[in-house]
């Protein structure tokens, strides 16, 4: 089984995190409906790194943000969310 590195908890497997979606910024409040439809709906599907927010649900129930290579499985990168988010 797979296994992420939460930056709290260390090493664990991926069955105790949930998946929520891949990264994506907020349309603005007043954008259009269009905006919002390709929000919540829309989404990138790529063969390669792809951008993802987990919770580490049954662990310190942090939101992570994993970059993940969807061809290999292989993480290349976990961070707070909450971090990724002040660079993004
Ligand atoms: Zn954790």
């Amino acid at each position: 089984m797979q296994q992420f590195h939460c930056p709290f908890c260390g090493p664990r497997e991926q069955s105790e995190f949930t998946y929520l979606r891949e990264v994506a910024r907020f349309p603005a409040l007043d954008a259009d409906a269009s905006a919002w439809h390709r929000y919540v709906y829309d989404r990138a599907n790529p063969c390669g790194a792809h951008a993802e927010w987990w919770q580490h649900q049954h662990g310190c129930r942090q939101i992570l943000s994993i970059v993940r290579d969807t061809f290999s499985h292989e993480v290349l990168d976990i961070r707070l969310a909450r971090a990724s988010q002040a660079t993004a």
